[in-house]
């Protein structure tokens, strides 16, 4: 534990008559978090504050990246039992309290992220400023942790941005940008950075009246309208989460129609239900998965390679999409594809994808369209520090391209294949130098898929692993190394699973009840549902190139609506007819069978434990890791294989 003096982790400075300014700057660590330690020595400054009061208070970060990334996660996992947990809520409350009832006026400035934990100070403070900047987001994120805010903050979003924006922030956990935050109140300004200093003073000095809870609100927290309000929007909710699944959404809104209105009852009530969450199954599970999303982030930092442009052969499905989002984070990027029709949609797709992340800052929406440049005639090629493949999935083709770029490209450009199914040595071969191929595997649709498949070779040099892990998180993407086999990781245990849904089909199960079956454990959508939105020609070819190796049937019926040319979503009917993006369901209520369940999960289990043996990642971790983050496989089960370990734990033998 470190130093719990003043002067640590907070540094207070005099900044002029007017105000005083407490900086947090965490030290030795990459962002804030509010450990333990931290808040103590937070207590030591406010006592500081109490006894020789200054006129006024700003508080910000000493960090360039962020303000506050939330509480310390890892401490989450120390925590022995609800006793424990109860006291480490009081305090953070107990500690925001005392910023809330500071008898001078206190402000806090953010710049970048101000998440959980962090947005909680910040609303207890008098005044908050966001710097206007794409990279300053805040969050009430608690919800991904299997908890809901629990230093003060349900009471505070509430009052500050009204019950019904306050609990949907709550609810969804979504990022806001500085204007979204201050159309909804959370924040008092959104303001360019080199304006800040002069809104601090005038905040300091004029003091004007401080947020009160929006128009309306007094009636809806009114005692008859909240059980009627709660119910909706528990309704809402139950759409999204399942509450035997995900309990933090459905106590929030308990405790907001038991309470709001009588802040000391919320409080009190709001620490004993994150107590409660804490230490429950869910946020356990949620926040290994937050340390393995962590995980796979440190393993894109041993390399120092920062590629300024990225060559994109193929601007189809993939390709294009690969293109737009490295330009969107930064990269320049030539595209090339001898379908100017090709060229032409991809152009389409990265302004829409840039409009939608960009809207609010339009000088970087320019720069991002200027970055991708479509080059039919391949001239980025000999340019590029990384060119990705995304062409057809022929091997010929590809080893013909990569024969030719050889000759081409510069002696260190990094070459990367995006095929999904082409053992890499194969590709490989075709070059005089294979070694110097890696597989970088991104998922459908590239901007919300977060994971990449980094795909090496047996004796692929390691510092070439290396770049490419950098390149992914260069670009905002989590790397997964995997060694080159047939269905790299991710393919391999979701193909069994999804031919298993097929077959089931095939048997005469309805498609309802298959889709059910997958959904009710916990997967975001069914297997049957899935295929549609894949193609079934993408799932029946790589169900062909994998059934050899791995002694799978391919069933019948996923031949046959391939014939009839019965594609999925992209052609309007599939396992399901389309319309308007929508499967059409059968009508009627349809149950949860659980040996169907366990036929179609058993599937996926099965083949994640095999990929383990075969060595395919390195550790059981990384399986997870793999598919909870290339599937969505159910998080808060935390990946299949912690799921077989806690099963076996429980002497469960079917999935529950
Ligand atoms: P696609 O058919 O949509 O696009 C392929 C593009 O490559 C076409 O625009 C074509 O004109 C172009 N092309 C073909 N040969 C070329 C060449 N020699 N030079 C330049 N351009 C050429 O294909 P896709 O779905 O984007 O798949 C591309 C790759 O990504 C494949 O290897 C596939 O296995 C892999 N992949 C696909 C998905 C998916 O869901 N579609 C997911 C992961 C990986």
């Amino acid at each position: 534990m470190s130093d719990p003096t003043p002067g640590h982790h907070w540094q207070l400075n005099t900044v002029s008559d007017d105000y005083a300014e407490l900086v947090i700057d965490v030290r030795d660590a990459p962002a804030n978090t509010l450990s333990r330690t931290v808040m103590a020595e937070l207590n030591a400054w406010l006592d500081e504050l109490q006894a020789v009061p200054p006129r006024g208070l700003v508080i910000r970060s000493g960090k360039p990246g962020g303000f506050i990334a939330g509480a310390d996660v890892h401490e989450f996992t120390r925590i022995r039992d609800r006793d424990e947990a109860l006291a480490v809520i009081r305090l953070g409350q107990s500690t925001f309290e005392r910023i809330a009832a500071l008898p001078f006026p206190t402000l806090a400035l953010i710049r970048g992220h101000c998440l959980g934990g962090g947005l909680e100070l910040a609303m207890a403070c008098d005044y908050r400023i966001a710097v206007d900047d794409p990279a300053t987001r805040l969050a009430l994120p608690e919800v991904k942790l299997g908890i809901h805010p629990g230093f003060g903050g349900t009471v505070r979003a509430i009052d500050l941005a009204g019950s019904l924006k306050g609990l949907e922030v709550m609810l969804t956990g979504r990022s806001l940008s500085a204007r979204q935050a201050r159309c909804l109140g959370l924040v008092d300004e959104a303001l360019p950075e080199r304006v800040c200093a002069n809104a601090i003073h005038h905040y300091m000095t004029a003091r004007p009246a401080r947020r009160s809870p929006p128009r309306g609100e007094a009636l809806l927290r009114s005692a008859p309208l909240r059980p009627l309000v709660a119910a909706v929007v528990r309704r809402q909710t139950r759409r999204k989460a399942n509450p035997a699944h995900y309990p933090a959404p459905f106590a929030l809104i308990d405790l907001w129609r038991h309470h709001a209105g009588d802040a000391r009852a919320m409080l009190a009530a709001e620490a004993e239900s994150v107590a409660t969450l804490i230490t429950g199954e869910t946020s356990r599970n949620l926040v290994r998965v937050f340390k393995l999303q962590n995980r796979l982030k440190a393993l894109g930092k041993q390399s120092d390679f920062r590629p300024r442009h990225v060559h994109v052969v193929g601007a189809g499905t993939m390709g294009g999409d690969i293109a737009a989002w490295c330009a969107l984070q930064g990269s320049t990027v030539t595209v090339e594809d001898a379908n100017g029709q090709a060229l032409a949609s991809t152009v389409q797709r990265a302004d829409r994808l840039f409009r939608h992340r960009l809207r609010d800052y339009p000088r970087r929406l320019t720069e991002a369209a200027d970055r991708l440049l479509p080059d039919p005639h391949g001239h980025g090629r000999r340019r590029a520090d990384v060119v990705i493949e995304a062409i057809f999935e022929d091997e010929a083709a590809k080893q013909a391209l990569f024969a030719e770029l050889e000759g081409q490209v510069r002696p260190d450009t990094l070459l990367a294949t995006n095929t999904s199914s082409i053992p890499l040595e194969r590709i490989a071969a075709a070059l005089q130098d294979g070694h110097r191929l890696v597989g970088l595997h991104f998922f459908n649709p590239v901007a919300k898929m977060p994971l990449v498949e980094v795909v090496h070779q047996a004796d692929t040099p390691e510092p070439l692993l290396q770049q490419a892990m950098a390149l992914c998180r260069r670009i905002d993407k989590l790397p997964l190394p995997v060694r080159s086999s047939p269905g790299f990781l991710v393919n391999r245990i979701l193909m069994p699973y999804l031919l298993e849904a097929a077959l089931l089909l095939e048997e005469g199960f309805r498609k309802e009840a298959i889709d059910l079956a997958a959904t009710d454990f916990g997967m975001p959508v069914g297997p049957l549902e899935l295929a549609d939105m894949v193609g079934l020609d993408i799932c029946l070819h790589v169900a062909e190139v994998l059934a050899g190796p791995m002694g799978l049937p391919v069933p019948r019926l996923l031949r046959e609506r391939v014939t009839a040319g019965k594609l999925g979503r992209k052609s309007g009917e599939g396992f399901y007819r389309w319309v308007k993006g929508r499967p059409q369901r059968a009508r009627g209520r349809v149950q949860v069978d659980r040996h169907l369940q366990e036929r179609l999960i058993g599937k996926l289990l099965d083949e994640a434990r095999r990929c383990l043996d075969d060595g395919i990642v390195a550790d059981a971790d990384l399986v997870d890791a793999g598919v909870i983050f290339g599937t969505g496989f159910a998080p808060f089960r935390s990946g299949p294989l912690h799921y077989l370990t806690t099963r076996r734990v429980k002497g469960v033998s079917e999935p529950g």
